[in-house]
């Protein structure tokens, strides 16, 4: 009878022959045979296209990831650059007095581009064989359907994300490791939408593992129950939070203004402010279950005051 340590060594050996297998070149030519192109939405038929114009599964997904990635980080930063630069919305600055410089903005996307090309790069590349290991569908269509599949699943990545995140940002902050790794986060009190992203390498791989591991974890307990296009969404939806969460401002329309859960800029700014609470990512549960978010409460309660008595004075 094989040992258990036989047996596992058995299981990583296979597991590294298809992890190999799915790197090297593969024939794309007949993985559409059954499909009629008719019958597929417009995204579909460009998706089909793209993975027959490149001819290899990996290579097409690592193209299309980091493409993705760096569209939509510095497409959504765009818009906050331009704010800050125009000087627009200034009363709906959480620290009006300290607004980004252009050679601030400079030196972060210097650093962020290069974290992104030594970092990301290459886990973006490795990212297909692994999905393909768990089971997920990537070059497959028609896609899952929006609202049985796809925004259930949505919903359970933020909720675990967040946890992560929670969890491993509040260890971070240990005196016996803060000034090792988070430090560099840390460096703009005041935070802008291009320093989502500015951070230790290890950090970016740390946190990262929250926003990749719980759907690789979900499709492989799921039995493959996931589809490429859903990780994109999520993908983006996370760099979109990421970015807004550190714009610095708060819009009477912004989304957590009318989703009491959802955090935003006007939690995490106080997280870079104070160099302390307010841990979470996404949603404002962790900090109100753990209460490290109790003198945030207290700080904004007392600028509110502070605010309205000036108004009263004005008015007076
Ligand atoms: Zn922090
Ligand atoms: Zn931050």
């Amino acid at each position: 009878m094989a040992t258990v340590y036989e047996q596992l060594y058995t299981n990583a050996t296979v597991l590294v022959t298809d992890f190999i297998k799915s790197t090297q070149a593969n024939d794309v030519a007949n993985l559409y045979a059954g499909v009629d192109p008719t019958r597929l939405n417009w995204l579909e038929q460009a998706w089909m296209h793209w993975y027959q114009y490149i001819g290899n599964t990996t290579v097409a997904t690592g193209i299309m990831s980091f493409a993705i990635h760096e569209f939509f980080y510095f497409g959504r930063c765009l818009p906050w650059m331009l704010i800050d630069y125009m000087g627009w919305f200034k009363q709906y600055k959480l620290q009006d007095t300290k607004i980004p410089s252009a050679k601030q903005q400079w030196e972060c996307t210097k650093y962020v581009l290069k974290t992104h090309f030594s970092v990301e790069l290459p886990q973006i590349y490795l990212f297909h064989p692994l999905a393909v290991m768990v089971g997920m569908k990537t070059w497959e269509v028609p896609f899952p359907s929006l609202w049985t599949q796809m925004l259930p699943q949505l919903a359970l990545f933020f909720f675990l994300e967040d946890f992560w995140h929670y969890t491993v940002h509040q260890l971070m902050h240990h005196r016996s490791l803060y000034k090792y790794v988070h430090k560099v986060h840390h460096t703009y009190s005041a935070p802008f939408g291009l320093a989502a992203e500015y951070a230790h390498p290890i950090e970016v791989l740390v946190l990262g593992l929250g926003t990749v591991g719980g759907p690789l974890l979900y499709c492989w307990l799921s039995g493959g129950n996931m589809h490429l296009i859903t990780m994109y969404t999520w993908i983006v939806l996370r760099l979109c939070q990421a970015i807004d969460a550190h714009s610095g401002y708060d819009f009477p329309w912004s989304l957590q203004n009318w989703f009491p859960l959802w955090a935003g800029a006007e939690h995490h700014d106080y997280h870079h402010e104070k160099f302390t609470d307010c841990y979470s990512s996404s949603l404002r549960i962790w900090d109100w279950a753990f209460g490290t978010d109790k003198r945030y409460h207290a700080y904004r309660a007392q600028q509110k005051e502070q605010k309205a008595a000036l108004a009263a004075k004005k008015s007076s």
